[in-house]
């Protein structure tokens, strides 16, 4: 009896390896109909200084309108994307959009910073610099107004060729920030070395503030670590007032998250923060 369970499991664990398969491979082609019809699109949650609690920039976070699965997050989809490469196009698209966009506020007499999510395959097709001019280019948008958000394991995968890329853009005016900082494996030395503007506290820090005091410690830590070296801290997932207020006390320069404003629709930001 054992033996044809074990069997049976077998034959379930492949026939469910089969069907991920089929799943991640039908996703693919939807998103590849998808971008070209028009079902993917932007949204921007707003950033804000914690020491007056004005408006600093938007975060660029990337929706799916698929007309029968519905609204898609990108954790349903972007690992997909990123596995199957489509996420160059993707990638292209989204900084595309947000340039445009962040041009247009400009021109509203809005000058306010948007920051796009990258990942490591924009960078490992070696064409990102040359990308992210032609998006600058074509939308006018002075390269100050863009930041990139990069994780450590974008800087930890191929720090050389990060590195030049990053170089070559910061020397234009595009900032970068590391996202989700300390969830990854990248070591202090790294942070010297790439000479980031900001740091992103990742959510799950900041979760469990005031109250569990190895995350103090560490949202503690993260923001002093910033000043040290004389850059900025943001924390993410900024849920409470009692959240924010403590992140202001222990010294961090901005936050975003639910508190302030969930991520918005370009006519959700232009009604409450630009009317
Ligand atoms: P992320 O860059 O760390 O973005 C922050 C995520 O936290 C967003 O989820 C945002 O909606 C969510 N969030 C914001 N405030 C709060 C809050 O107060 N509480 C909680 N619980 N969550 C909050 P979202 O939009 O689902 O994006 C998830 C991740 O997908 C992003 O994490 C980012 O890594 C990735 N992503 C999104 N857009 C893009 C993109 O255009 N390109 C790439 N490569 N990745 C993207
Ligand atoms: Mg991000
Ligand atoms: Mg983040
Ligand atoms: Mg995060």
């Amino acid at each position: 009896q054992a033996k044809s369970r074990g069997r049976n499991n077998y034959q379930f664990f492949t026939e469910a390896m089969n069907q991920q398969i089929a799943r991640r491979m039908q996703l693919e082609t939807a998103m590849r109909q998808g971008l070209g019809l028009g079902q993917f699109f932007l949204c921007y949650q707003p950033q804000f200084s914690l020491a007056d609690r004005s408006l600093i920039g938007f975060e660029a976070l990337l929706r799916w309108q698929h007309p029968n699965m519905g609204l898609i997050a990108p954790g349903e989809f972007i690992e997909v994307a990123e596995d199957s490469g489509f996420i160059v196009d993707l990638g292209y698209f989204v900084m595309r959009q947000a340039c445009f966009q962040a041009k247009a506020w400009l021109e509203q007499g809005r000058p306010i910073t948007v920051a796009v999510n990258v990942s490591y395959a924009q960078f490992a097709r070696n064409n990102l610099l040359e990308l992210v001019q032609a998006c600058l280019a074509d939308s006018g948008l002075p390269p100050h107004y863009l930041e990139l958000e990069l994780t450590e394991s974008i800087l930890v995968a191929d720090p050389d060729n990060v590195l030049t890329v990053m170089r070559a853009l910061q020397t234009i005016g595009v900032q970068f920030a590391i996202d989700d900082f300390g969830t990854g494996y990248s070591s202090l030395s790294y942070l010297k070395r790439f000479a980031v503007d900001k740091l992103k506290i990742d959510q799950s820090f900041v979760r469990d503030v005031p109250g569990n005091p190895d995350d103090e410690a560490m949202v503690f830590a993260v923001i002093n670590l910033a000043r040290s070296l004389k850059i900025r801290s943001i924390a993410e997932g900024v849920e409470t007032e009692q959240q924010a207020e403590l992140l202001q006390q222990l010294g961090c320069d901005e936050a975003q998250g639910y508190l302030f404003a969930r991520p918005l629709s370009v006519q959700q930001v232009n009604e409450i923060f630009f009317a």
